[in-house]
């Protein structure tokens, strides 16, 4: 991780006085008190930090993913699974101090990488927590773990504090972003934010089975094709790279709102799962269930 600066900090700050930390630009004050479409504030809100063995396994390894849970979302999916702490605010205001207390306690337990579940409406929060933790010997790799509605500004500004991405692409096109997730430019967005993701860490970096460096990009299937996954994948494979790792997930859930939508309210079928990807060239990897590797 490059040096954190005083200054790089509050390079990071300015951006929150208007806010301007996602392409949403909602302009608001964060710095005194105004609070805009996510609903983020200025202290940084956490629910939870814990070891994480559900991860992908490479950043699991043997004692797990160090987790740090944020709440509040820029984006607001009808079928969050995690709607409690994204949509509904649950969650503990904390320092900068105790968050990068938190992260070394997580190296300390033996985590293999600090993992910020929906870090997006909290960048500077986070930047000035890894300074202070970078002071505390902090060394397992940073994974941004995020929706993919990314500001391209804001991740130039992360360059070389993050070491792997992890964007979910949720959809193909802009439409069902606007219909299901509430922004209207999904798709245009994500397209540019893997690129500049990928730009700066790479494909990714596995070794000893630990994710050391690199963009690991999430995609979940939902019911009737409305993940436009076939559109994703070829995205990923032209204008990304043919050796991008993508977990391609089959886990959907109807949650929170979804009942509201018929076409989303039920799992998926194996055959719906098998059918996303079968246009698709690809090699899986006789390994690891549901990862492949664009080839
Ligand atoms: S981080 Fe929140 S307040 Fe800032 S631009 Fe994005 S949605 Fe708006």
């Amino acid at each position: 991780m490059k040096k954190i600066t005083k200054e790089l900090i509050a390079q990071f700050y300015r951006m929150l006085s208007p806010c301007r930390l996602c392409p949403r630009e909602c302009g608001v004050d964060r710095l005194n008190g105004e609070t805009g479409n996510c609903n983020a504030g200025l202290k940084p809100k956490v629910s939870s930090y814990h070891q994480h063995f559900g991860e992908e396994y490479c950043l699991v390894g043997r004692f797990g993913s160090g987790t740090i849970f944020f709440t509040h979302c820029n984006l607001h999916c009808v079928y969050c699974q995690n709607y409690d702490i994204s949509q509904h605010g649950i969650g503990r205001e904390i320092t900068a101090e105790r968050l990068a207390e938190m992260m070394i306690e997580l190296q300390e337990l033996g985590c293999h990488n600090i993992n910020l579940v929906t870090p997006t409406p909290w960048v500077p929060q986070i930047v000035e927590a890894l300074g202070i933790a970078q002071e505390n010997n902090l060394t397992v790799p940073v994974v941004y773990n995020c929706g993919g509605y990314e500001s391209v500004e804001i991740l130039r500004m992360l360059e070389g504090i993050i070491d792997i991405y992890m964007p979910d692409v949720k959809y193909g096109d802009n439409e069902k972003g606007k219909k299901y997730s509430g922004v209207h430019d999904y798709w245009d967005v994500v397209k540019k934010a893997l690129k500049e993701m990928h730009r700066q860490v790479g494909d990714l970096v596995i070794e000893d089975g630990i994710a050391r460096k690199g963009l690991l990009i999430r995609h979940l299937v939902l019911p009737n094709g409305l993940s436009d996954t076939k559109n994703c994948l070829e995205f990923i494979a032209n204008e990304i790279s043919k050796d991008s790792f993508v977990n391609v997930m089959d886990q959907y859930y109807p949650a929170y709102n979804a009942s509201r939508y018929p076409e989303l309210n039920r799992r998926i079928t194996p055959r719906e799962y098998m059918s996303a990807l079968e246009n698709y060239p690809f090699t899986r990897n006789p390994n690891i269930f549901q990862w492949i590797i664009l080839k």
